[in-house]
């Protein structure tokens, strides 16, 4: 774990700091999206709120996570996969949250459908979140 946590560091010519190894050991833990809010009261005690702010901008930044937008405005973040670096994502995935568990997963699988705008209107992102039920909550 500890070589993965340096490796993504590195690669992404980021030092290694106590708060980017914890925060992104998080990260590779977590399946799913994690809430702004669980990574502070899971770092809360070693670290201040600006310190984690911090971090979590500069791996947003790097190309390491993005966020996912959510109806109840908590911030979300998932791991990105390989094809994202420093100032361009690449995450054209739906995001899916459950109603019942609250999980936040990225479907890479299914990617942001096509949106036809009216003439004039350039889109520069989309985002799709789809409520539901996850697979475990749908029995
Ligand atoms: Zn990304
Ligand atoms: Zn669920
Ligand atoms: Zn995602």
């Amino acid at each position: 774990m500890e070589t993965r946590i340096h490796n993504i560091l590195k690669r992404n010519q980021l030092s290694v700091t106590d708060s980017r190894a914890k925060i992104l050991e998080l990260f590779l833990q977590q399946e799913g999206a994690v809430a702004h809010g669980d990574i502070e009261k899971r770092t809360g005690e070693k670290f201040d709120r600006v310190t984690v702010y911090r971090t979590l901008q500069t791996f947003v930044e790097k190309g390491i996570i993005h966020t996912i937008p959510t109806a109840d405005n908590a911030i979300r973040y998932a791991l990105c996969k390989d094809e994202c670096s420093e100032g361009h994502h690449h995450d054209h995935h739906v995001h899916f949250v459950c109603q019942v568990c609250a999980s936040t997963v990225c479907l890479d699988e299914v990617v942001v459908p096509q949106v036809a705008l009216p003439l004039g209107y350039k889109p520069v992102q989309v985002e799709v979140v789809v409520n539901g039920l996850c697979k475990n909550c749908n029995h």
